[in-house]
């Protein structure tokens, strides 16, 4: 039995092309039932008991819910602990002893603070990658919140200043990646599995070749890192002799359900391939500045046909999860090398939305507002005075708008917050909780 949810007056970014209408969305099933004037609830289709309710949304911003592509849930504890430095520095000497030290009970906290901050930034679904271990704790955390996720284990059985608590065998692996998947690949569950080998440089290509043939035969999403960092393509072509998402092709992991973050550093052939092969680029424009990384070349791979979505990556590079910030940054950065006209808002806004459905697969139920498609949905008040005059509603979103700015956010027709408090995560419990397992976690690392 579902409920029906009616909002009423708001301003909406209705379709792919987000055309800005004054109109109400009925939501029934955790789906938008129908877009139009004066709509009020479907007697005719309900039976006692259905829960009605209504939110007016007069003076609000009603958008598609964001997507991040590229999120690590485990890391969040550690925003602030790895500040200025670079990838792989960053990696050996606080990210991967940090995530060494995770408990399920750490990773739980982690997870959820990560959730409370998306959600509360608009965010209503993203695709992530977790440490080696325990990631049973994440998939079980996300699903008690109501948000939509793909959760990947991370992978690692080869590579040097590795922790001894991350190093696994190939097999060890690919098995415990393979008990996730049957227990949590189910397509019509909130929360679903993804592979998520960490990167070329950390797994065998034994490792990797098992992924591409095991994704491709559960049709399953395969989400990594790719040529984030001059040194990470470097260590690559000394071991493979060959740059990093040409190496990536030749193990089966480019196409459609292939999710590779960063880009940054690409050849002209590797950019042919990313979009002959419909491989997804996941862009993290705040992580790439902060760890030095460099600028993603975004409007070229658009140019190509490339799908370009957005993410935050983890805490520690960023060090926020905050999808507005991203877009910003993603329009703004592309001006330095391509021009004032590059990367305009809507192209911002299309990457944190559509293209991010599409990343998931998921394009035809998630990414804009339409009749049949989940109910993910944000309403943003743009009243104040860093977003007065909105003329032009996706303008004041990308460059004016800010996380804080998100008042009521929607997933799968459920209310996860409204007038900004959250309803399915204790805010202050995790808040309080969050500051406890990072004291416990640094006297585990030593920090
Ligand atoms: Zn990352």
């Amino acid at each position: 039995m579902s409920d029906f949810l009616l909002i009423k007056n708001g301003t909406c970014l209705i379709g792919e092309e987000a055309e800005v209408q004054n109109c109400d969305i009925l939501i029934g099933d955790g789906q938008v039932l129908e877009i139009g004037d004066s709509l009020s609830f479907p007697t005719f289709k309900m039976s006692s008991g259905q829960a009605v309710s209504t939110i007016n949304a007069t003076g609000m911003l009603v958008c598609p819910g964001f997507i991040q592509t590229h999120v690590h849930l485990c890391q969040t504890l550690f925003r602030g602990s790895a500040d200025d430095l670079e990838l792989l520095d960053w990696l050996r000497k606080r990210i991967w002893p940090l995530e060494a030290a995770h408990t399920p009970q750490s990773l739980t906290i982690s997870a959820l603070l990560a959730v409370a901050e998306m959600i509360k930034g608009g965010t209503t679904a993203a695709l992530t990658m977790e440490t080696v271990n325990h990631t049973e704790a994440v998939f079980e955390a996300v699903q008690r919140t109501g948000f939509r996720a793909f959760i990947g284990k991370c992978m690692m059985d080869v590579g040097d200043g590795v922790p001894e608590a991350l190093k696994e065998r190939t097999k060890e692996s690919l098995d415990e990646s393979l008990r996730l998947m049957k227990r949590w690949n189910n397509r019509e569950s909130l929360v679903q599995f993804c592979f998520a080998p960490r990167f070329a440089v950390s797994c065998s290509h034994e490792l990797l070749q098992e992924v591409a043939r095991l994704a491709l035969e559960n049709s399953v999403l395969v989400h990594t890192h790719a040529s984030e960092n001059l040194r990470e393509v470097e260590l690559v072509l000394n071991r493979t002799g060959m740059r990093n998402v040409d190496y990536l092709h030749s193990v089966g992991l480019t196409g459609n359900h292939v999710a590779l973050a960063h880009c940054v550093h690409l050849s002209e052939e590797e950019k042919q391939l990313l979009a002959a092969t419909k491989t997804h680029v996941l862009h993290c424009p705040s992580s790439n500045l902060k760890l030095a990384s460099g600028i993603a070349p975004v409007c070229d791979l658009l140019k190509r046909g490339v799908n370009v979505s957005l993410g935050a990556d983890g805490a520690p590079c960023n060090n926020r999860l905050d999808i507005f910030t991203e877009m910003r940054l993603a329009a703004l950065l592309q001006k330095v090398s391509n021009g004032s006209e590059a990367l305009p808002a809507k192209v911002a806004f299309k990457m944190a939305t559509i293209a991010g459905a599409r990343t998931l697969g998921m394009e035809k139920q998630l990414g804009s507002i339409e009749v049949g498609k989940k109910a993910d949905l944000v309403l943003i008040k743009l009243n104040k005075p860093h977003t007065t005059p909105a003329s032009d509603v996706i303008s004041t979103l990308v460059y004016s708008a800010t996380a804080s700015d998100v008042d009521t956010v929607i997933v799968n027709g459920r209310v996860l917050m409204q007038g900004r408090q959250l309803f399915s995560i204790d805010e202050e419990k995790v808040v309080n909780l969050a500051k406890s397992e990072f004291k416990q976690l640094c006297a585990r690392v030593g920090l």
